[in-house]
């Protein structure tokens, strides 16, 4: 049997690998020890797995194997931020990022490769679309991040905190970003409490819903305008499911889970979405969901883009405007942006299915000429 007929184990959570086992004829308690090599001692060879029987070693070696994705290039920044440019299949790749602070470190994962949503000021969006990341795809991110960084489950851990904030819109790939979340989460696997485990959206309204009846993770929306027509210009999917919509599905959320809050997430670019007015209409939109908080990021610039960041002034404005209103609202400071690494840079490598690639190219052919 080759590799391509064997099953990835990467791709199934507790209750998949049970069922998986049970298949072999195995007991479930089998693959929970096997679980544990693999998530705790971040083990892919079934012959170091010393505990399990000679003859369990040999029916696993022919039926299955631990695929995480190849690392095609990795790359640390100054700040030690560090990013890895992981391979998917053909030529497909996606990026994964680690952010270390003196409290915690955090790997920011992709769930698509690409991404189909067109937000005007990410950088993802001009690669266009391929499809969705598979389950082992998604936790392999975090598996190759936490082998590479020497992490240890449960105790002195790199990896303290994920944010599937990488490349796509997890809520478009919601079984696999679910069943690699529940992995994240797992006791066997990589063992983070819900607060530590954060999946972002541009604004998925059915599947928020959804995601609050499946699983307990938190949730960060990004919002970037709190007024519709600049919403929808920004951000598309706000035509679909406008501010209205989308404010009542984060109370449904907040009231499923009185005592979570939501992050609303806020690119500030100059002249677009970082006047008074706009802190104003925030502000507004902050009032019908007093648990939650802000969180600005300066826009991060990527070739052919027409944003620029706003200045450092007007930054420390908007925020205090916000603050003064008793809107808890934290800065985010741009780290790994010299190794293209920030929010919104990540690109990897998409074979585009949508034409946006080619679209971007040619408008980015046509300023150089205008410009030349
Ligand atoms: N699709 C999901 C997950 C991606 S998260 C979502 O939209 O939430 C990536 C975060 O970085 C989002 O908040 C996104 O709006 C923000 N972002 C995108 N491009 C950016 C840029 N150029 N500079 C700063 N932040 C950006």
């Amino acid at each position: 049997m080759n590799q391509v007929e064997k099953v990835n184990l990467l791709d199934f959570d507790r209750q998949g690998l049970r069922d998986f086992f049970a298949q072999l004829g195995e007991k479930p308690y089998r693959a929970e020890q096997v679980m544990k090599w693999i998530y705790h001692h971040l083990e892919d060879n079934f012959e170091n797995m010393t505990d399990v029987g000679k003859a369990l070693r040999a029916k696993l070696e022919a039926a299955c194997y631990i695929g995480p994705p190849k690392t095609m290039f990795d790359k640390g920044a100054a700040d030690g931020t560090h990013k890895w440019l992981l391979g998917m299949d053909g030529g497909n790749a996606v990026e994964a990022v680690y952010i270390p602070e003196p409290t915690r470190g955090t790997l920011c994962v992709s769930s698509q490769v690409g991404c189909g949503l067109n937000c005007q000021f990410c950088s993802t969006a001009t690669q266009g679309f391929n499809r969705n990341l598979a389950t082992s795809e998604i936790i392999g991110q975090m598996w190759v991040a936490a082998k590479y960084l020497g992490n240890v489950t449960h105790q002195n851990r790199r990896i303290t905190n994920v944010v599937m904030m990488g490349m796509g819109e997890p809520l478009l790939n919601f079984d696999n970003v679910v069943k690699a979340m529940s992995l994240m989460r797992d006791d066997l696997g990589f063992g983070l409490a819900s607060k530590r485990v954060t999946l972002s959206t541009a604004g998925l309204v059915p599947m928020i819903d959804k995601l609050s009846e499946s699983i307990d993770v938190s949730l960060a929306v990004s919002l970037h305008a709190a007024n519709d027509e600049l919403r929808t210009e920004l951000v598309p999917l706000n035509k679909r499911y406008p501010l209205a919509e989308l404010t009542a599905a984060c109370q449904r959320w907040i009231a499923r889970k009185p005592r979570t809050s939501i992050t609303f997430e806020y690119t500030l670019m100059k002249g677009v979405n970082d006047q008074p007015e706009h802190a104003r209409q925030l502000i507004k939109f902050m009032r019908r969901l007093p648990t939650c908080k802000v969180n600005l990021i300066p826009f991060n610039p990527f070739p052919g883009t027409r944003f620029e960041r706003s200045e450092a002034d007007v930054i420390r404005a908007f925020q205090t405007q916000l603050l003064n209103a008793n809107i808890l609202t934290m800065l985010r400071r741009t780290r790994g942006d010299d190794i293209d690494a920030a929010c919104g840079q990540l690109k990897g490598q998409v074979l585009d299915r949508t034409r946006r690639q080619a679209e971007f190219q040619k408008r980015l052919a046509e300023d150089a000429a205008h410009a030349a």
